[in-house]
């Protein structure tokens, strides 16, 4: 049994719907249970600037499946949604992304763990420090310190 933190995202066709609905779909990956789940943050988009704002969210889950086996069930799940991939950091129904698992450290040409931008996306360190605030970044130390180094006013809590 491994917990991972997974980074949801989206801004098209009702953001809260697409975050709401994926949550309950993640709960239903074989092998996997949902754990927590932080509140909701809107942030402007990063690269494009010309769509509309993120709703944000970051949960953790207990798997005992291999970190690629849980990434083909995120995927799937975001092609459910509509997921298609015209833009790079363009504007998405919903995009998972696996922030953690575990203490693991992964590089491959299909998973980088921790997500390489983990440490420096208010959107993401702000919910993940809601849910797990003692959390340990391999590489990049005690969540605590990330969250002094960003701009959390580019971040808004908009539910919980
Ligand atoms: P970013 O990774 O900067 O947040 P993105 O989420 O928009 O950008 P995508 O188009 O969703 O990027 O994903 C591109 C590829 O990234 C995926 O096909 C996947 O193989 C790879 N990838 C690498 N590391 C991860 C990870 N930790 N979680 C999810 N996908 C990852
Ligand atoms: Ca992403
Ligand atoms: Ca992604």
């Amino acid at each position: 049994m491994t917990i991972a933190y997974l980074g949801m995202g989206s801004n098209l066709d009702c953001p809260y719907d697409q975050l709401t609905d994926a949550i309950r779909e993640i709960e239903s990956i074989p092998s996997t249970s949902l754990i927590q789940v932080s509140s909701y943050y809107k942030s402007r988009p990063v690269g494009p600037q010309d769509q509309p704002d993120f709703l944000n969210a970051v949960i953790s889950v207990e798997t005992d499946l291999s970190p690629g086996q849980l990434l083909d069930f995120l995927q799937k799940i975001e092609m459910q949604h509509g997921r298609k991939r015209i833009i790079r950091w363009g504007a998405r129904t919903l995009d998972l992304d696996i922030l953690l698992f575990g203490d693991r450290l992964i590089n491959t040409t299909r998973l980088v763990i921790p997500h390489p931008e983990l440490h420096k996306r208010p959107f993401v360190i702000q919910p993940l420090y809601e849910i797990a605030p003692g959390l340990e970044i391999p590489g990049h130390g005690p969540l605590k310190n990330l969250v002094n180094f960003i701009n959390t006013a580019d971040v808004q809590k908009v539910s919980h």
